[in-house]
């Protein structure tokens, strides 16, 4: 009798998160002989409808749960099968974590556990590597050898000797930073770093510097510090490909403590690295987007580097801001986080101003080079060419001067659109409603949302007519047009196409960085982090190819890619010239942009977001209605704005439903309703409830609903 008792009272429940699209986290019994086993952030296979599935144990509670208490009898709970793990895999921090977002981006609790945890080996075969170190072998050295810190082993003596060295040799007292004598402003910023990491408590810093401020050189420092308390640190990066160079000083100075987390490692590659950060193997960590989840056990500071970067947003499925988590991350861990930007965001910037953030701020470049003068040509008055006469004639002074040049246009492929002569029709993707870019190498028309390819049509489907043109120009384009202008130039391109293949980046940035060319065309790709002192002339080919999208933050971009670009220009001895084309000459984001002043274009945007409801002054969430069937897609989206409306939630506004600017992708139609709120809880409340209503329903079976927080894009 007292046996059974305390069996009654004692029986454990385990708290299931299940991966699949559902809210709730699910309970199940603990068969007795796996008691011991069970612990909060293991892995358990569970019987869920009628498949076997994995879940993750998120609590464990030793009473009959409340909801089974009355009515229900206890052998309804079902079993948890087995538990496949003999360590949690997560702990309690990055459980909370995964919870916050969950609820914050509502999204299925045990999807983003998923997400969280996909970098885990599946199995225990993966076990601490012995020699993984390939993975950083190819960022040694492709930096000017830097002194490397003391535990480490290296000698300054070496790297003074090396030519770009020279002159960076270590004087006086003051600030030292291993070979480099930190400027004032990186001094006073770290200061104020170090003053947070010391404290060890929360606090977020917003370091503001301007391109080739030396912004990698604080980072360094700051991680150098927080390494000295014990304590890892965690750095995201927009894209791993494209910032060879942060990398390289990393792995120089920090050499084997660094892991580095990202999309072009190889599976195993990527289970190694996860390994090693959870076994405390590496304690330095850079990644991407998905590094915010990596299973660092203490981190002390987290490093956002680019902090604006849209790449940080995730634009399917677990909708993620990693900057946003990164912060949240920071906070439940007591760490400290520092957002890092030429370009801040509105919001950042925002959250500054209000004195959330802690801003520092380097507004001069290293050894007060100047930032290049930028000159606007004025495409109206001579029409678009790719390579105005003015551009051509600085390219051709930067060959004889042996110096290399940058040229920036934000669209691949040949033309981003072919157009009949005679009767104006422009042909379409055949799941989209876009029109597919124009690739002369490839000859064909290739959408670029859905990756569909179709030869160019010969004959015009509306008039028979035969006389197409490519209308317009990608990079493809401009680096046909520049050998026909330039025979001699030697060009590098890089852009999506020219970028397939692994180590494609590193090859491109090899040859500008050995001068092996003279000239690098790219899309978005070139605008970020490359430190070329070779570049002293900057092109912007058509600064209007961001600025007219239907999306509020264009301008914001069109600011960042100019200032981003800009920056890449005059970052060594020589001084740097920047030239932008446009037909938007007098536009506000390109005037401050070759202004330098970052200032100047906030105070102006944010009073246009503000007159408009915008972040950073209201919150925005943006509920995307998709489906095959265009009028239950329609129906669909009715219905669901019927539902928001009838709670009559006050101070949110709601927008649409209107057809998305991309009405159609990858065969499914779009409608979207924009919500906006000053409070993110009633918003989220909001949302929340109209979801769960409106699947009650169930009858909107063939559309999909997805809930972006905080978009990045209303495309
Ligand atoms: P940012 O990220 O702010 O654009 P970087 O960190 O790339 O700038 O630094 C710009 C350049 O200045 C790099 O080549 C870096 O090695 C160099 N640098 C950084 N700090 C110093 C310093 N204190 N003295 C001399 N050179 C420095
Ligand atoms: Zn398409």
């Amino acid at each position: 009798m007292k046996l059974l008792r305390q069996r009654i009272i004692y029986d454990m429940y385990l708290h299931i998160a299940i991966p699949r699209p559902v809210e709730d986290v699910f309970t199940y019994r603990c068969p007795p002989e796996l008691e011991e086993q069970a612990s909060i952030g293991k892995r358990v296979i569970v019987q869920f409808g009628r498949q076997k599935v994995t879940g993750f144990i998120t609590s464990i509670s030793e009473d009959i749960p409340h909801i089974f208490s009355s009515g229900h009898k206890k052998r309804e709970i079902k079993p948890v099968l087995s538990i496949l793990d003999t360590a949690p895999l997560i702990d309690e921090t990055m459980l909370a974590l995964c919870k916050w977002a969950s609820e914050y981006y509502l999204f299925p609790f045990g999807m983003v556990l998923k997400t969280a945890l996909s970098g885990i080996p599946e199995d225990k075969a993966a076990r601490y590597p012995k020699k993984i170190h390939h993975i950083l072998d190819m960022y040694k050295g492709s930096e000017a050898p830097h002194p490397q810190i003391k535990n480490t082993g290296g000698g300054l003596g070496e790297a003074q000797n090396s030519l770009p060295f020279k002159g960076r040799v270590r004087v006086g007292m003051g600030s030292i930073s291993d070979g480099y004598l930190l400027t004032e402003a990186q001094t006073n910023v770290l200061l104020q770093i170090k003053a947070s990491i010391a404290a060890g408590e929360f606090r977020v810093h917003l370091l503001h510097g301007v391109t080739g401020s030396g912004k990698t050189e604080v980072y360094m420092n700051a991680i150098e510090e927080n390494l000295k308390n014990g304590k890892a640190g965690i750095v995201l990066v927009p894209e791993i490909a494209l910032t060879p160079q942060l990398i390289s000083r990393f792995v120089n100075r920090f050499g084997e403590r660094v892991a580095v987390l990202h999309s072009g490692l190889t599976h195993s590659e990527r289970q190694q690295e996860w390994v090693r950060i959870a076994e405390g193997g590496a304690d330095v960590v850079i990644g991407v987007r998905s590094a915010v989840f990596a299973p660092v056990k203490n981190p002390g500071i987290i490093i956002i580097d680019e902090e604006h970067e849209h790449s940080y947003k995730q634009e399917d499925g677990f909708r993620y801001n990693a900057r946003d988590l990164a912060i949240m991350r920071a906070k439940l861990s007591g760490a400290v986080a520092v957002l890092g930007s030429a370009t801040p965001s509105l919001e950042s910037y925002y959250n500054a101003e209000i004195g959330k953030y802690i801003y520092l701020s380097m507004p001069e470049r290293i050894n007060k080079r100047p930032l290049p003068p930028v000159k606007i040509i004025d495409l109206r008055k001579q029409g678009f060419s790719v390579i105005t006469q003015e551009l051509l004639e600085a390219l051709k002074q930067r060959l004889t001067n042996g110096e290399q040049s940058l040229l920036f246009l934000n669209r691949r492929g040949f033309s981003p659109f072919l157009l009949c002569l005679d009767c104006g029709h422009t042909p379409l993707c055949v799941n989209c409603s876009v029109s597919p870019a124009f690739h002369k190498k490839e000859n064909s028309l290739h959408c670029h949302y859905c990756d569909y390819r179709m030869p160019p049509p010969a004959i015009c489907p509306q008039c028979n007519g035969t006389k197409f043109k490519a209308f317009g120009a990608g990079t493809e384009r401009v680096e046909e047009e520049l050998k026909k202008l330039i025979p001699e130039i030697r060009i590098e391109r890089m852009d999506r196409d020219t970028t397939s293949k692994r180590h494609s980046h590193h090859r491109i940035f090899k040859s500008m960085e050995n001068r092996e060319a003279d000239v690098l065309i790219g899309t978005q790709m070139v605008t970020k982090g490359l430190d070329l002192p070779g570049i002293t002339l900057v092109g912007v080919l058509l600064a209007d190819a961001s600025l007219h999208l239907p999306d509020f933050r264009s301008a914001e971009r069109t600011f960042q890619f100019i200032t981003q670009v800009a920056g890449r220009s005059g970052r060594g001895d020589t001084a740097g010239e920047v030239i932008v084309q446009t037909f938007s000459p007098d536009h506000y984001s390109i005037l401050y942009a070759s202004n330098h002043d970052y200032q100047g274009f906030y105070k102006e945007e944010s009073a246009f977001r503000k007159a408009l409801s915008y972040p950073p002054y209201k919150r925005i969430v943006r509920i995307l209605i998709k489906g095959i069937n265009q009028e239950s897609v329609e129906t669909a989206s009715n219905r669901f704005k019927e539902i928001i409306d009838n709670q009559k939630a006050e101070g949110i506004d709601v927008l649409g439903p209107v057809p998305a600017p991309f009405m159609k992708l990858r065969n499914k139609f779009r409608r979207h309703i924009i919500m906006k709120g000053s409070n993110p809880k009633s918003l989220n409340n909001l949302i929340r409830n109209s979801l769960q209503y409106f699947h009650k329903e169930g009858r909107h079976g063939n559309v999909q609903i997805e809930v972006d927080v905080d978009p990045m894009s209303l495309l």
